[in-house]
């Protein structure tokens, strides 16, 4: 399945945290990266006060079930030491489904296409990137 995969960074080395995310994507079973949109530096939105962004978006071919590719996802962010304190709040490492082929879900801790994502310009800007591109 064609899917596109959200990540942000605003903690430590930025553009070393994604770039070590991609290839923990890379690496992962059942995971073909087929394209990487630039990365920019964005604003925070919500949360805490806390520092710019860094944000991409990645298209995969992947092999895995959405859930399967949500605990691929997680296991690539907790090896980053990830901790979920602050609801918005600073991270060294978020990956995101932004989409999943056509498939709608709406589940309490599963929702794709991503509901955030059609308001967030640092999404939709390096989506254009790679879709068009
Ligand atoms: P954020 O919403 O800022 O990305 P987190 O990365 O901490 O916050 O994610 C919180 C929860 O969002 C995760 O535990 C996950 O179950 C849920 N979630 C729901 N839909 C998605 C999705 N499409 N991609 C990633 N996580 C999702
Ligand atoms: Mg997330």
């Amino acid at each position: 399945m064609r899917c596109y995969i959200g990540v942000g960074s605003n903690l430590g080395d930025r553009q070393g945290n994604i770039e070590a995310a991609i290839q923990g994507l890379r690496e992962a079973g059942g995971i073909e990266v087929t394209k990487v949109s630039s990365i920019y530096e964005t604003e925070p939105v919500g949360g805490p006060q806390q520092p710019k962004y860094l944000n991409g978006v990645i298209a995969i071919n992947t092999e895995l079930e959405p859930r399967q590719l949500l605990l691929a996802l997680q296991k690539i962010e907790n090896q980053f030491g990830r901790e979920r304190s602050v609801k918005n709040g600073p991270r060294t490492i978020d990956l995101d489904i932004l989409m999943y082929g056509e498939e709608e879900i709406d589940e309490p801790d599963l929702k794709i296409p991503h509901p955030r994502m059609h308001e967030r310009e640092f999404v939709l800007k390096p989506l254009r990137d790679i879709v068009q591109g």
